[in-house]
């Protein structure tokens, strides 16, 4: 490979890399870095520390006149692919979508952001707060033997298990979402992300997504493009549809009466992929809608207020994969 000369910006950047980056913001002027939450800025604390809490998603922008040919996140053993992003007027950036899982453990933690130019590379290192959100506490009554299961349902719910967690290995490296996202049913929301579910008594895994109350056989509609993943008939999540939306973003529908889509579909955002139903473990019919970034269990509503409005963000043909390296979501969680 041809070596290009070393600008005194990318000098000053290996520099850093041998003192391990002890003051952020001497990078300002070489790779701006904004961090936010989903509803507003982030509070910029002492120290360059950025905040946010469980269940949210950062967007993290690396931004510079370099042009970099991979940037990867790394925050909590979870593995941020960034993408590219075009904004009119601007220098090229890349971003990555930061999740928060609902039980990360509160505190500050490390944002490890690796750069990747040719034969260089150059971290950034980040401070973020994450904080406590006050999760409800529900009390739910269901029927016995959707709650205490016997041998032959643990050993059903473990086989699903396995076969979610298999399809979803599968995940697209490509961006396939684009700007807008799509609330995939309108209602009421019953069933709050996050809350502490106490099931005929007995506490049980907290909510891992949100339940939107809507009648029998109502659209169900998916929240951006993607690919079907796989479709489920499960113990818990009844009739569900798993969509990639690339680089380690899920989303999921759940308690579905019927599904009108099948695996491998590409779906755009808006899409009818089911109807509204009370299949699995459901009190009455709702959506459950759920969504995981790169393994965190983050708030599915944090989606409609990421700062990607008006077709700022490039659709899937501006869209380049940069990063080799996606991590596989764990899966341990069952629809409720
Ligand atoms: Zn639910």
């Amino acid at each position: 490979m041809m070596r290009i000369p070393l600008s005194p910006a990318q000098l000053r950047a290996s520099w850093l890399d041998r003192t391990m980056i002890m003051a952020v913001v001497l990078l300002s002027s070489v790779f701006p870095v904004e961090l936010f939450p989903h509803t507003s800025p982030a509070v910029k604390g002492l120290d360059g520390q950025y905040s946010g809490k469980q269940g949210q998603v950062l967007v993290v922008t690396v931004k510079g006149e370099v042009q970099a040919t991979e940037v990867t996140g790394t925050f909590l053993d979870r593995t941020i692919p960034f993408f590219r992003e075009f904004r009119p007027g601007e220098p090229a950036g890349y971003v990555g979508l930061v999740g928060i899982d609902m039980q990360d453990d509160p505190g500050t933690h490390e944002l490890v952001v690796e750069v990747k130019q040719g034969e260089q590379t150059k971290q950034l290192s980040f401070n973020v707060l994450v904080s406590k959100e006050k999760f409800t506490v529900e009390h739910l009554t269901l029927p016995k033997d959707k709650v205490d299961l016997d041998k032959k349902a643990v050993a059903r719910w473990k086989t699903e298990q396995m076969q979610v967690k298999l399809a979803l290995t599968e995940n697209s490296r490509l961006k396939l979402w684009h700007s807008n996202f799509v609330e995939p049913v309108n209602g009421k929301r019953t069933g709050i992300f996050g809350s502490v579910r106490i099931m005929n008594g007995k506490p049980r895994n907290p909510h891992n997504g949100e339940d939107i109350g809507a009648p029998m056989g109502a659209d169900v509609v998916a929240t951006n493009d993607g690919i079907v993943r796989i479709t489920v008939d499960h113990i818990f999540s009844g009739r569900g549809v798993f969509l990639d939306h690339g680089l380690g973003f899920y989303s999921m529908y759940f308690h579905l009466s019927e599904i009108v889509v099948k695996d491998g579909d590409l779906i755009t955002a808006g899409q009818i992929i089911g109807k509204v139903g009370a299949t699995g473990r459901a009190t009455g019919p709702h959506l459950h809608w759920g969504v995981k970034l790169n393994g965190a269990r983050v708030n599915p509503y944090a989606l409609l207020n990421l700062p990607f409005k008006n077709g700022v963000v490039p659709a899937i043909n501006l869209s380049t994969p940069i990063s080799a390296t996606i991590s596989i979501p764990e899966t341990g969680h069952v629809a409720q």
